[in-house]
């Protein structure tokens, strides 16, 4: 275990599971606050730790690049590590503990065991991104398990991750809270991304494609708009004639269970995936109580 070098703070940082272990259950009455992070912090990670320090006693992030959420074509060798700022960072949001561990630690030799979640991982990402989500899944199930929160905190950013975790959470009883916060946005509306440090000047410009496609999407349903493929067609075409960017898909669907709609009613997900140069970015929006 270690305090982060050179400041007068407090913070916890440790890969070591029986020293988390041992500093969250040091008060057992106190309430604690997960926040699972692949590192390359930034503001949207921010927003969730400050939340999760301002609604329990303690908190703590996690900072885990997990490689079995990566496939091996992905991006994991190259996925950004900025561990000394990242800890800074939290510091100041108001975390108490820092989860740091190796691959080794999460997964021994002779670890095998899977934890894989029906029907929604099949849609969206799980569909382009096979086993993604197994991964997620997994590593979840673990750091709930070793840290053992009364709330987590996921981005609305990932917005079918958050469909995946809480059926996690509710089909294997993990005893927590999950709470979604809201993505958060660049002042051209881009979704902060840790990928977005990959895009080139002329990239990070069209990247807003994704934020203005969505934007139109929910201008075109709040007009009266109703049917799901019209939608997903518009925001294909303003995807693919944009210079840098390739559409992966378009999808307005249910936000219960994923499904594509051919009628838009109810509580929808409008989410997309797009290649900008060799940068593969998401966003969604969420949009509640359409009626038919
Ligand atoms: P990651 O490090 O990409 O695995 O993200 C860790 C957590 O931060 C996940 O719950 C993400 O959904 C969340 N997150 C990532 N980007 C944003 C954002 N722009 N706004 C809010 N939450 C985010």
């Amino acid at each position: 275990m270690h305090l982060l070098l050179g400041t007068q703070t407090a913070l916890i940082v440790s890969k070591n599971i029986s020293e988390i272990r041992q500093a969250r259950w040091a008060d057992p009455a106190l309430s604690w606050g997960l926040v699972p992070t692949m590192g390359a912090l930034h503001a949207g990670h921010i927003s969730l730790a400050e939340r999760a320090a301002a609604e329990n006693d303690k908190s703590c992030a996690t900072i885990f690049v997990n490689p079995t959420q990566f496939a091996p074509t992905d991006d994991l060798d190259k996925y950004p590590r900025t561990l000394e700022r990242d800890l800074e960072m939290l510091d100041a949001a108001g975390i108490d503990m820092v989860f740091t561990p190796t691959p080794a630690v999460m997964y021994p030799d002779g670890f095998g065991t899977r934890v894989l979640v029906d029907g929604v991982t099949a849609r969206l990402e799980g569909e382009h991104r096979p086993g993604h989500f197994d991964g997620v899944t997994q590593v979840v199930s673990k750091l709930f398990n070793i840290v053992q929160p009364n709330r987590a905190y996921f981005g609305q950013k990932d917005a079918q991750q958050t469909v995946v975790l809480k059926k996690l959470v509710r089909d294997l009883n993990f005893n927590l809270d999950l709470i979604v916060c809201p993505t958060v946005r660049e002042p051209d509306g881009l979704a902060m991304s840790s990928r977005n440090r990959y895009l080139s000047a002329e990239e990070r410009q069209r990247a807003t494609v994704l934020y203005q496609s969505l934007s139109q999407a929910a201008k075109m349903i709040e007009d009266g708009e109703r049917d799901g493929e019209t939608v997903r067609q518009m925001i294909a075409n303003t995807v693919n004639t944009t210079p840098h960017a390739e559409l992966i898909y378009a999808s307005v669907a249910s936000a219960l269970d994923l499904s594509e709609l051919d009628r838009i009613s109810g509580n929808i997900l409008i989410s997309l995936a797009v290649l900008v140069g060799d940068t593969r970015l998401i966003d969604n929006f969420m949009i509640d109580d359409i009626k038919p």
